[in-house]
């Protein structure tokens, strides 16, 4: 079993690898029913697809995987919001 650490450090190539697979998820059936379903995981409301983006609930830069659990949908409102103030975390840094 593999604990998440509070602090992590990852590398470019963790990174990468990790956006490579979202790209690779953001292909596959699950996330096209996903996207048909057209619910924004943080305000519940409902888009057309093109409308939608995929986002990481922990994001990649701080240790967060392109797993199916760590994968939303959300709108593009939310997810730009999120960029500034993210929920479980404070601003500092
Ligand atoms: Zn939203």
């Amino acid at each position: 079993m593999e604990s998440v650490p509070f602090l992590v450090e990852v590398t470019e190539a963790e990174i990468r690898r990790e956006r490579q697979k979202a790209r690779e998820l953001r292909a596959s059936q699950w996330w096209k029913r996903k996207l048909a379903a057209g619910t924004c995981h943080h305000c519940g409301g409902k888009f057309p697809s093109r409308e939608l983006t995929m986002d990481h609930l922990v994001p990649i830069i701080r240790g967060g995987k392109s797993t199916k659990g760590n994968l939303v949908v959300s709108c593009k409102k939310c997810n730009s919001e999120r960029k500034y103030r993210l929920p479980f975390e404070d601003p500092a840094g």
